[in-house]
C-alpha cells in the first residue's frame, strides 16, 4: 500500500500517520518519491484498515499496489522522468539528450583505464563505466580487482570530471561504492537480489538497473519499485539481452522490450549493445536501432587493446571503433528528434 500525504501534510502529520500504521500491525517506511511525500508498507493490508487510513485528513490517497498503479508506473508519472547523474547533475537520463556511457567491462590497471578512457571521452562518452567487483559466471574468470579497482576509477572519475557507473555486487559493499561513484549498476545476475536493490536503492545514489537475462519486462519494473519504494527516484533501466536458444550472439537484444518499457514506465531506458551481442561488429547497428525506438542513452564496452583485456575483450569496440559509432550515431539522434549529449567541461590530465 501507498500513502500518499497531502502536499501541505507537515513531519508530525506525517509521524502521526506512521504511528497509526504501526498500531495496525504494519511497517511504515516514510519517504519522498517525485517531491511527494509518502508511506510505504509492504505486504497485504485489511481492506478496513485501507479505508480508515484514508479517511485521515492528512493523507490525499491511497493507493493499493495492483497491476498498474505502482511508482515506476505511467499511470503513478505520465511524464517522462529525468535521472540526474553526478555532482552538479551533469549527466540527465530522460530528457532530450541522448547520453553515451563507455569504458572497459573490467578496471585493470591504471594504464589500461586512462588508455580506455582518453579515447572515450575525445569521441565525446559524457560518462565512463568500468567495474571493479565483477559477478563472473566461472570462479575462475577474473573476479574484478575490488577495492582497488574502485580507486583506479575513482581516479579517472577526478581526471576527467565525468561520471562514473560502476557494479555492485553485494549490499555490505553499497556504502563505499557509494562514495567512490556516482551511479550503482545492478547487473543482469542480481536483478532479483532484493536485499542488495533495498539497499542499493537506501543509498540514495543513483541506480543502472540491467534486465536479468531471463527476466520478464514485468519482473524488472518490479526490481525497480523496490528501488523506488525505498525512496529513490533516480533510477535508469538498462536493457542487456536475455537468453534465447541461438548461440550466435551472446543474448538476443531485446529491443521491443525498450519500447514497450518506454510505455510502461516514466523510468529512462537505455541499451547495452556490448553484452547483448558479444560482438563488436553487432555493437554499431544494435546501437543505431537502440537510438532510433527510443532508448535513452547507451552503455557501450571499449578496451585499447581488447586482445589483452582480462574481461569481456571478445565484445569491446577499439577507441577507433568507438569514434566511428558516434559519428554514426549524430544522425539516427536527431531523427528521432534528440540531441548527443555533450560534455560541458572537463578536465582531462594526467595521473
Ligand atoms: C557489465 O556491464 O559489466 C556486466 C557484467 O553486465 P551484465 O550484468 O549485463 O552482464
Ligand atoms: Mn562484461
Amino acid at each position: 500500500m501507498i500513502v500518499v500525504l497531502s502536499p501541505h501534510a507537515t513531519r508530525e502529520e506525517m509521524d502521526s500517520v506512521a504511528e497509526i500504521l504501526r498500531g495496525y500491525g504494519l511497517n511504515p517506511n516514510s519517504c519522498v518519491v517525485m517531491n511527494s511525500s509518502m508511506i510505504i508498507v509492504e505486504g497485504t493490508v485489511a481492506p478496513a484498515v485501507v479505508s480508515a487510513v484514508d479517511e485521515l485528513p492528512s493523507v490525499e490517497r491511497v493507493i493499493v499496489v495492483q497491476g498498474a498503479q505502482r511508482l515506476t508506473s505511467r499511470a503513478f508519472r505520465a511524464e517522462n522522468s529525468r535521472v540526474e547523474v553526478g555532482p552538479a547533475g551533469e549527466t540527465v537520463f530522460g530528457g532530450p539528450e541522448f547520453v553515451v556511457i563507455a569504458g572497459p567491462c573490467a578496471v585493470e590497471s591504471r594504464p589500461q583505464m586512462n588508455a580506455a578512457v582518453d579515447a572515450v571521452v575525445a569521441s565525446g562518452a559524457v560518462m565512463l563505466r568500468g567495474g571493479a567487483f565483477k559477478p563472473r559466471t566461472s570462479p575462475y574468470s577474473f573476479q574484478g580487482l575490488g577495492l582497488a579497482g574502485l580507486t583506479l576509477l575513482a581516479e579517472q572519475r577526478k581526471r576527467t570530471g565525468l561520471p562514473v557507473v560502476t557494479e555492485v555486487v553485494t549490499p555490505k559493499d553499497v556504502e563505499f561504492v557509494a562514495e567512490e561513484s556516482d551511479m550503482l549498476q545492478i547487473g543482469t545476475r542480481n536483478m532479483q537480489n532484493f536485499e542488495l536493490l533495498r539497499e542499493a536503492g537506501a543509498s540514495g545514489r543513483p541506480v543502472l538497473l540491467k534486465r536479468g537475462m531471463s527476466a520478464t519486462i514485468e519482473e524488472w519494473l518490479l526490481a525497480a519499485e523496490y528501488l523506488m519504494h525505498v525512496g529513490n527516484s533516480r533510477v535508469v533501466l538498462c536493457e542487456r539481452g536475455i537468453r534465447s536458444y541461438d548461440r550466435s550472439t551472446r543474448f538476443t537484444l531485446d529491443l521491443s522490450a525498450v519500447a514497450e518499457a518506454k510505455r510502461l514506465t516514466h523510468l529512462p531506458v537505455i541499451v547495452d549493445p556490448s553484452h547483448s551481442t558479444g560482438q563488436p561488429h553487432l555493437v554499431a547497428p544494435m546501437s543505431l536501432a537502440a537510438a532510433a525506438c527510443g532508448a535513452d542513452g547507451l552503455i557501450v564496452d571499449v578496451h585499447a587493446d581488447a586482445r589483452t583485456a582480462l574481461c569481456d575483450g571478445a565484445q569491446a569496440l577499439s577507441g577507433e571503433q568507438f569514434s566511428s559509432l558516434m559519428d554514426q550515431l549524430t544522425p539516427v539522434v536527431e531523427a528521432v528528434g534528440r540531441t548527443l549529449a555533450q560534455v560541458r567541461s572537463h578536465s582531462l590530465s594526467s595521473v
